[in-house]
């Protein structure tokens, strides 16, 4: 979908230079500029499908992890072979992969040493090198066309709770990081999950009502006590919110303080439930998980 973007930029391009002066050259007739236009329109259409076909054959998309040419989307073979997705068996609260199965409910140290706010966490795939590959690009370089086959990834991955929930609650930013980066890129997997499941996207709800600092290289108190209070739900929202059972949405879990610290902030708004789903997760290999 680099193709997509590239494509979209030239009929932009096209747009803004021929327009003005169509509407320069019909203005005295009404009718003919109405009828020009329905015109224009067609060509456009026309234009932009040309395009798009011609840069299809023009410019192979490239895979993300590796830059080598690949057919589709995001990554190539190779890099998807070297994604790990997780599946069972895992923890069922922390969704934490176990390296044998200890039988149905049995859970792992982290969730009985340290219980989150959360009910369950589950994620696509844990946090590697190609799974950090796509969570960069697509959080600060504007990969905006990752977000649908990282979204299917998590829809499948939380295919058990989507199927319970009644709201998808991606983690906000603060209005003034959203503004730099122009999107939320939690939002755009939140919108991807919401057409494979049905259940809805409630953007509005829970607000990040201080910046933080960004969480990397912080210790793990460190990062409980920087997202301490960033989270609020608006008493106005509050029925979005209340009675209902709400899955929040991230593109990584590493501590686990920032999807916490939302829970709770959503707990304190009555939400019946609070689960989370993430793109991937980081998985502690050095400890043995249970
Ligand atoms: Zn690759």
């Amino acid at each position: 979908m680099t193709r997509k973007f590239r494509s979209s930029d030239l009929s932009a391009t096209r747009r803004g230079a021929t327009l003005p002066r169509m509407d320069a050259e019909t203005s005295s007739s009404r009718s003919i500029s109405t009828h020009l236009r329905g015109a224009l329109n067609t060509c456009r259409g026309a234009w932009a499908h040309a395009a798009r076909l011609a840069l299809d054959i023009a410019l192979p998309t490239l895979c993300v992890a590796c830059r080598e040419p690949v057919a589709g989307e995001g990554v190539c073979a190779t890099c998807w072979a070297k994604l790990s997705f997780i599946a069972q068996p895992y923890c069922p609260r922390l969704g934490i992969p176990f390296v044998y199965d200890p039988g149905p409910g049995l859970l792992s140290m982290e969730a009985i040493a340290d219980p989150p706010a959360y009910a369950r966490a589950r994620a696509a795939v844990r946090y590697d090198d190609v799974a950090r590959t796509l969570v960069h690009a697509l959080k600060y370089q504007d990969r905006t066309d990752l977000a649908p086959a990282m979204g299917r990834w998590m829809a499948r991955a939380g295919r058990e709770l989507l199927g319970e929930a009644d709201a998808l609650v991606p983690v906000p930013l603060h209005w003034r990081r959203g503004w730099s980066r122009r999107y939320n890129q939690s939002g755009a997997l939140a919108r991807i999950i919401e057409r494979q499941s049905g259940v809805k996207v409630t953007t509005e709800a829970l607000r990040r009502v201080r910046p933080t600092q960004q969480q990397i290289g912080l210790s793990r108190s460190q990062r409980a006590s920087n997202v301490q209070g960033a989270f609020k739900v608006e008493a106005s929202r509050q029925s979005e919110i209340q009675g209902r059972r709400v899955i929040l949405i991230d593109d990584v879990l590493t501590s686990g303080a920032t999807v916490d610290a939302c829970a709770r902030a959503l707990l304190r708004a009555k939400a019946a439930s609070v689960d989370v789903l993430v793109f991937a997760r980081v998985v502690d290999t050095h400890k043995a998980p249970i």
